[in-house]
């Protein structure tokens, strides 16, 4: 079976986390700094802190930003769940604001629309959670200024997006948010085995994520409530969690991150590959208006023109030996969403989205050979009428 998405391992990966293992340190040693030192430079934030996944990630950087009871927290319905669930782990409200149905990405639009009636009623969020959906950025400058106007925080989930570009910046960068999430989980553009990172350019921000990341605990005499009883002093002066990553873990992410443009390029290689045999299909994919990652590669069906339904086509390609897979079951469709209160038809284009759209197997070490049985095995389940 052709997965839909798969790490890629070389031997220097290996030899960096087997470098790990013999050393002292197999936590909280110093090549977590030196990973995060090396993802900041590389997006050109000024700050990152790494946890065990972008989930953790999502967690600390709500509380940072002072998420709690009685606030709302907006994001995109076409996600995986994690991108909502950090706003309840808080105890605030989630909301969604539908896509659009050329980006896949957050709708401008409807954000702007929605922010008015919210303005309106007086329940405007705290914070926005853009998602770029595959590792297309979303649209951020419309967003950054409506933060401004209506007074919300942002936080990027890109989960998707490490490597990719917005007006002429990495993804990353913070330029258009408060703080930025990214996954290194395997099917993810590079990995730790588990790992997530928060990256924002506030050095309070930064400094909070840190302590919620382990324990709520501090070293730093400025931050306690006395002068420390002796060199082994720390104080917890919040609540914290145990979310580190391990320095085994971030020795693989620093070795992958060497990597990270090529396989960017591959993807993009292999994506192109995709568009030129997939031409004269009665499908469409994601509008790149800036520089993807390309985590996923979604074909949209035209079902009335396929002559085969969605789940016949999903079917018949495993059948083949196609791992395919679909991004996403809209999250306010899910029983525990639905429990609060969301129902069928409430974000329209999502959920038209979710009913036509087939992920197609992309990663790095995918050959173009496997493009095109994948193709041919889609062609020949298609009947043009
Ligand atoms: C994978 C993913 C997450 C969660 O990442 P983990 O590292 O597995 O916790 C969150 N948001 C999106 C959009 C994702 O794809």
């Amino acid at each position: 079976m052709i997965p839909y998405g798969k790490q890629n391992i070389n031997e220097d990966d290996i030899q960096a986390v087997v470098k790990v293992l013999r050393s002292d340190f197999l936590t909280q040693g110093p090549v977590v700094p030196a990973f995060e030192a090396a993802v900041a430079e590389y997006c050109k934030a000024g700050f990152a802190v790494a946890v065990n996944s972008a989930t953790s990630a999502l967690h600390v950087a709500c509380l940072a930003l002072e998420v709690g009871p009685g606030d709302w927290v907006w994001t995109s319905p076409n996600t995986f769940a994690a991108s909502a669930n950090c706003a309840l782990y808080c105890g605030a409200k989630v909301d969604f604001v539908d896509i659009d149905p050329a980006t896949y990405n957050l709708d401008v639009a409807c954000l702007t629309q929605k922010l008015a009636e919210a303005e309106e009623l007086g329940r405007l969020p705290k914070v926005v959670i853009p998602v770029h959906f595959g590792g297309l950025s979303c649209d951020m400058a419309p967003i950054r200024e409506l933060s401004r106007r209506y007074g919300f925080k942002i936080i990027e989930d890109a989960s998707h997006g490490i490597g990719g570009r917005y007006r002429n910046r990495s993804i990353g960068c913070c330029e258009y948010s408060d703080i930025t999430v990214f996954s290194f989980h395997p099917v993810k553009i590079i990995t730790t085995g588990e790992g997530g990172m928060a990256l924002t350019n506030d050095a309070g921000l930064a400094k909070r994520m840190a302590r919620l990341r382990s324990h709520g605990i501090t070293r730093e005499p400025s931050e306690m409530t006395h002068a420390p009883d002796g060199p082994w002093y720390y104080q917890q002066i919040e609540l914290g969690f145990n979310y580190r990553m391990t320095d085994v873990q971030a020795a693989l992410g620093l070795s992958q991150l060497r990597r990270l443009d090529k396989f960017i390029e591959r993807r993009h290689e292999l994506a192109e590959c995709y568009r030129q045999q997939l031409k004269g299909l009665p499908l469409t994919w994601q509008m790149e208006n800036c520089h993807s990652a390309l985590h996923l590669f979604v074909i949209r069906l035209q079902t009335e023109h396929c002559g085969i339904s969605r789940l016949d086509l999903f079917n018949a390609l495993r059948d083949a030996g196609i791992g395919v897979n679909v991004h996403y079951i809209p999250v306010h469709l899910q029983p525990y969403y639905r429990g609060l209160g969301f129902k069928l038809g409430d974000f329209p284009e999502a959920e038209r989205y979710y009913r036509e759209s087939i992920t197609l197997p992309l990663f790095p070490d995918l050959t173009k050979n496997d493009i095109a049985r994948v193709v041919g095995a889609l062609a020949k389940c298609i009947h043009l009428p």
